[in-house]
């Protein structure tokens, strides 16, 4: 258990103070009830959606209770993760006071995310082998960095943090640690998310983007204590998650079987493409990865890149990014995609 740790000193002044909207759903929750619902303004006539969704996606969370054993209250689903980010940044980060720690080459969205709510960023480049610096990150927080962000498996270089340097960081680090789970799936790795009662400054953050394959309903979920949920919860739109979203979510979460065959399919073929990916001469670095997509070293990337479009093919050009020099992402695509980048790859001259 981390000392003196308590969650009032991070949250902000005015979301500690805020009292927040309560909405018709809100004030009566018992919507499974046989009533008659005239307290929301909604069109009375049944087309599925008529009717404003559980704000608290009760449903959901207890079929998320069921497969992960997670309590309820440790649960916060969001539009994406990425709004799930965004809540964060809002309740804990004073604009133009607090600053985040990132450790680049890393998603794009959280320095895109303190941008727009005026966060100072402080970046620790990530060693060669993609690890985080651990004394680094340590030795440059100060008083008001309130946020680390650790992606693991990391995008894009697709590798998972050493979990002995990840346990360093959340025990030492004073502010909120969020290890971003968007590949967890994919990987060989534990989620931290069996360790969330250690830690009360650990968030987890996980998506049906990616190995769910449901990119397109926008579901993001947040791990964490009971006393960072209920502050995400006061600053969360009312409605954040819609009734399609939740319903699509049920379906799937009770189809495990189809999903986790859809990952074991997704992870052999990776290693299908590594393998060949070896005989292409233009590649002269794989990178180990523990996602669904593949980082490599090519000898020009943004040729490389514009050539596969001219073929009718989108890869990621990741050589802007820091120890990213001429390195593209390639995600794993169905078995005769990824045949045919692979033989369009042999063939650039
Ligand atoms: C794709 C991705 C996300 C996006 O999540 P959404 O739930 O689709 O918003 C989050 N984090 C990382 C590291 C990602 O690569």
């Amino acid at each position: 258990m981390k000392k003196n740790f308590n969650i009032n000193n991070l949250i902000r002044p005015s979301v500690k103070a805020l009292k927040p909207y309560a909405s018709a759903r809100d004030e009566f929750k018992d919507f499974d009830k046989e009533m008659i619902f005239l307290d929301a303004n909604e069109n009375p006539y049944n087309n599925g959606v008529n009717r404003y969704p559980d704000p608290q996606q009760n449903k959901v969370k207890e079929i998320i209770f069921e497969l992960k054993k997670v309590s309820t209250k440790n649960i916060l689903l969001g539009n994406g993760s990425d709004e799930i980010l965004d809540l964060i940044f809002r309740g804990f980060c004073e604009p133009n006071q607090d600053n985040v720690i990132i450790l680049p080459p890393t998603y794009g969205m959280y320095e895109v995310l303190a941008n727009v709510n005026a966060i100072e960023i402080i970046k620790v480049e990530l060693t060669h082998d993609f690890q985080p610096k651990v004394n680094q990150i340590l030795n440059v927080a100060n008083d008001y960095s309130k946020i680390l962000f650790l992606c693991s498996p990391n995008n894009p270089s697709g590798n998972s943090f050493d979990p002995i340097q990840v346990e360093t960081l959340i025990k030492q680090f004073n502010g909120l640690v969020v290890i971003d789970e968007a590949y967890i799936d994919f990987s060989e790795q534990k989620s931290w998310l069996q360790r969330l009662e250690e830690f009360p400054n650990l968030i987890v953050t996980q998506t049906l983007s990616k190995a769910y394959g449901m990119a397109g309903i926008r579901l993001g979920i947040c791990y964490a204590s009971a006393e960072i949920i209920s502050i995400l919860k006061k600053i969360k739109p009312p409605y954040n998650v819609n009734e399609l979203t939740q319903q699509k979510t049920m379906e799937r979460l009770l189809k495990q079987n189809e999903v986790k065959k859809e990952i074991q399919n997704i992870k052999q073929q990776r290693d299908w493409m590594i393998e060949k990916l070896q005989s292409v001469d233009l590649i002269s670095k794989i990178y180990p990865t523990d996602a669904n997509f593949i980082l490599v070293k090519v000898d020009d990337a943004t040729k490389r890149y514009e050539q596969l479009i001219k073929q009718g093919i989108v890869v990621r050009n990741r050589t802007n990014q820091p120890l990213c020099h001429n390195c593209l992402r390639l995600t794993v695509g169905i078995p005769s995609e990824n045949d045919i980048l692979i033989k369009t790859l042999k063939k650039l001259a």
